[in-house]
């Protein structure tokens, strides 16, 4: 076990950890940025994104019409200022991307091909093809490479922050004001020693946690591991509630993660129809198929309950077939791999989680309720997205934030300059390898599984009541099996997943009323 010392640690390296890294070691290139994911250096939510990225660009577009589709996605619950901060920032942060390297398609004026999403009242979604998080990741990736001042390493588990928890006897609480973080411990998954990595300032960029859900578009990285983290360490998480179902994931019976039709998709003029060949959005909202995502997928899940059927579809049939084709290459390639011609056949489509609108309370600078530890992209509650977020928004404020959060540390630059506490190693006392690691790949499934049965796109106090009992017994087995095996990814992800399955429930039943992407059969 070893001591390892930076100026800034960031974890996760999707676009809200690497954006901020980059920011930090070119305005700071004498200070030493650590920069740890628990996968490969691509793997992320931020890879599979595939709509792209929403900026106010063509001049015809105006920040107030990008303000407004905001709020109303959002069911009014944003907080204004964040909604106005990002959107005014959005052209600056995306020409700053371009000028990294990132590739947006041009159209045949060679401008920028603005795309339309579900909730947009305007074309202003930029995209690669129909793999923008692809070629975000590895600008990114290449922008890191080539600071020196950036170490970053792959496979490196962060398990917990380190707080005064680790080092005093004081009792902390939630919220409190005083509480500070040093670092984290963080498991090697090549050597299995779990090192201490001490640093001035610490960004929470671990992203989303579909994964507490069978159903689900993210991949298997995205189990809340920083919302776990915050949350044990005594950080205020809040809207948990608000958990996104992507309307229109692609119906593959017991395939996880599921595969994504994106939004642009019904954006580009696709038809949603329903068993018997119907158009039935137009029952609901005045928008049809580009109603906003809540609306979209309560539609389709009361579509399901009536008819009974497993899925509905999505019709292609009738567009454009070579534009299709160039627009989502990689969605028709997928189709036909299945036996899916999208000129000829319906698409069976179907809500999948997606996206956690909720997460570590920050304020405008980025800041959690925990003193030195920031939080950036999907682990955070910005107060963006208020109860549902707008398409294409989400990898927008993780470049906000990014710079917003790089320029606070940058200013306060006098902050690096101090001691570290004397914090001790991790103490692997008492700790086997497990006999049985499949105990603890069943306890995942279960969470997965209530989840997916009891806190899906409509609630009601009976289902939350019997999601906590269930989830009670599988966390106080999981907290034992803890504490007497040897620490793992899969024993931490499935801790943090019971947390973020803890908080969802919670929240749920804290709610007063139907907002967004929350809804319960018992309230309004
Ligand atoms: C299929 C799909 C399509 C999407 N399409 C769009 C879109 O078109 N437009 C849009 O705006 N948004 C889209 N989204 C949402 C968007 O991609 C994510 O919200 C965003 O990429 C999150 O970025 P992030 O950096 O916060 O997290 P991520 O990109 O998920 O990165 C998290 C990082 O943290 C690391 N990590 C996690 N836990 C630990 C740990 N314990 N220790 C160390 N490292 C850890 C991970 O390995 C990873 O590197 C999509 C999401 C999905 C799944």
């Amino acid at each position: 076990m070893s001591t390892i010392k930076s100026d800034i640690l960031v974890l996760g390296a999707g676009v809200a950890g690497l954006t901020t890294a980059i920011k930090l070691a070119k305005a700071l290139p004498e200070r030493k940025i650590i920069v740890a994911t628990k996968a490969n250096k691509e793997e992320s939510n931020t890879k599979y994104a595939q709509g792209g990225i929403a900026a106010v660009w063509d001049e015809d577009d105006t920040f107030e019409s990008h303000i407004q589709d905001t709020l109303k996605a959002g069911d009014f619950e944003n907080n204004e200022e964040v909604v106005k901060i990002v959107v005014e920032n959005a052209p600056e942060r995306l020409n700053e991307l371009i000028k990294w390297g990132a590739d947006f398609d041009i159209n045949s004026k060679n401008e920028y091909d603005l795309g339309k999403e579900g909730g947009h009242s305007a074309n202003r979604i930029l995209h690669h093809k129909d793999i923008t998080g692809f070629e975000i990741q590895m600008t990114l990736i290449k922008q890191v490479e080539s600071l020196s001042n950036i170490e970053f390493l792959a496979h490196h588990f962060a398990i917990e922050l380190i707080t005064e928890h680790h080092y005093t006897n004081k009792k902390i609480v939630f919220g409190e004001k005083n509480i500070h973080c040093y670092g984290a411990y963080i498991l090697d998954e090549k050597t299995g020693e779990i090192d201490t990595y001490l640093a001035k300032k610490v960004v929470l960029a671990t992203g989303g946690s579909g994964q507490t859900y069978a159903t689900t578009t993210n991949p298997i990285i995205a189990t809340g591991d920083g919302i776990g983290m915050a949350f044990r360490a005594k950080a205020l998480v809040e809207d948990m509630q608000y958990i996104q179902f992507h309307p229109t994931a692609l119906y593959e019976p017991g395939k996880s993660p599921a595969f994504l039709i994106s939004e642009a998709v019904r954006g580009f003029g696709a038809y949603l129809r329903n068993e018997t060949g119907e158009r039935f959005m137009f029952k609901t909202d005045e928008r049809g198929e580009l109603a906003s995502r809540d609306i979209v997928s309560r539609a389709i899940n009361m579509e399901i309950n009536i008819s009974g059927a497993e899925c509905v579809y999505l019709d292609c049939t009738h567009l454009d077939q070579e534009a299709f084709y160039k627009h989502f290459p990689n969605i028709v390639d997928k189709c036909k791999s299945i036996g899916i011609d999208v000129s000829k056949d319906f698409i069976p489509v179907l809500p999948a989680m997606h996206y956690m609108c909720g997460g570590v309370k920050v304020d405008i600078k980025g800041k959690t309720t925990i003193k030195n530890l920031y939080a950036n992209g999907e682990v955070a509650k910005t107060g963006l997205h208020g109860a549902n977020r707008l398409a294409s928004n989400s990898l927008l404020e993780a470049l906000v934030f990014g710079d917003i959060i790089a320029n606070d540390i940058i200013e306060n630059e006098n902050e690096l300059d101090v001691d570290f506490p004397n914090v001790p190693e991790w103490n692997t006392e008492g700790t086997t390898d497990p006999k049985e690691l499949i105990l603890i790949t069943h306890n995942r499934k279960s969470v997965q599984n209530i989840m997916n049965d009891l806190v899906g796109i409509v609630r009601s106090n009976e289902r939350l009541e019997r999601a906590l009992d269930h989830l009670n017994y599988i966390y106080e087995d999981t907290e034992k099996m803890f504490k007497r095996v040897t620490i793992s990814p899969q024993i931490c992800e499935l801790r943090n997943i019971n947390n973020v399955a803890y908080l969802i429930i919670i929240q749920s039943m804290e709610a007063t009323k139907n907002k967004g992407a929350f809804y319960s059969l018992d309230l309004v």
